[in-house]
């Protein structure tokens, strides 16, 4: 009987790097994504494909917040963020803002587009009452008109503006929030540009924060997604806490369950559980937008 020839044996065989754990350190911190992945925007950038149709992620009820709230207090959560899509899309949103400051402070993140005088006026009924404070993010993407609009939709930039300062004239202060389109070392002169920026346009005690593109959702169709190489491994983290990544003290809550993060919710593997409890474990980074999380030292907290 003839053998099958051998096959060769590489000299060395390949490495396989094991996928880095970011343990769960205590959970301070809740996102809520009450907007779901609906959007009154389809930014090009979108890193979660929000749009006007996208109802993949429904709206949070108020049902469903006062339930995760309960949950998060007895596990000792500090504060809270709501995104979406839009939160001020969500019909219920006021209820649930009312919810939320029972329980701590929340940092709203949104476009700004649906902060009219009539809703702010109700926000500002809401804060005089709360036991806690709310903040504001609203985002741009540019400085300049043309630019923004080019990403975000026309009129865009005027109308974030205007709900800028209504939440101004109400003496809410305001964080600018943009995402990095030039180089990590230009951020001083951004910052400066960006505060100035908002001076002018009468925001009090302005702060702005800057996002890296995550190379995922629409930006990987208008730009590109990841590199097969662009991936944490354990020797990223030998000078860098991995305790850095806020995953490690915070969770996402969605209506359809809880993710590990906001970038994360349209993956099925970044899907940790049903319930807070069963989150409080660590989880592998093995997306490549873990790759964007560590080199860009970023959080999405304030
Ligand atoms: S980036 Fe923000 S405002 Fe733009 S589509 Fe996505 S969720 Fe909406
Ligand atoms: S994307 Fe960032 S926040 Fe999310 S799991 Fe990866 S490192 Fe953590």
């Amino acid at each position: 009987m003839e053998l099958a020839p051998k096959v060769p044996i590489p000299e060395q065989a390949p490495v396989i790097e094991k996928v880095p754990e970011v343990p769960m350190t205590g959970l301070e911190t809740l996102w809520l994504q009450i907007g779901g992945t609906l959007c009154n925007l389809a930014c090009t950038h979108c890193f979660i494909s929000c749009h006007p149709k996208n109802d993949t992620i429904p709206f949070m009820t108020l049902e469903q917040t006062r339930w995760r709230l309960e949950e998060s207090k007895r596990l000792n959560v500090k504060d809270y963020y709501i995104t979406g899509g839009e939160v001020f899309l969500n019909p219920e949103i006021f209820e649930i803002l009312e919810a939320i400051l029972e329980y701590g402070p929340c940092t709203i993140l949104t476009n700004g587009l649906l902060l009219t005088p009539k809703r702010v006026e109700r926000l500002v009924e809401i804060q005089n009452k709360a036991a806690h404070e709310m903040h504001f993010r609203v985002s741009l993407d540019s400085l300049d008109e043309k630019e923004n609009d080019a990403i975000r939709g026309e009129n865009c930039f005027r109308l974030a503006l205007q709900g800028m300062a209504n939440l101004s004239k109400a003496g809410f202060s305001t964080h600018l929030t943009m995402v990095r389109s030039w180089d990590d070392e230009e951020d001083a002169i951004w910052e400066k540009k960006a505060l100035a920026f908002m001076k002018e346009h009468h925001v009090p005690e302005p702060q702005v924060k800057f996002l890296p593109g995550f190379l995922m959702g629409e930006l990987a169709r208008t730009e590109r997604g990841y590199h097969e190489n662009e991936r944490v491994t354990e020797k990223c983290f030998e000078n860098y806490p991995i305790t850095n990544l806020q995953c490690s003290s915070s969770r996402m809550a969605t209506s359809q369950g809880v993710y590990v993060c906001p970038i994360l919710v349209e993956e099925p593997s970044a899907k940790m559980g049903d319930t807070l409890e069963e989150t409080m474990r660590p989880f592998p980074l093995g997306h490549p937008a873990c790759y964007t999380c560590r080199i860009s030292g970023m959080t999405c907290k304030s």
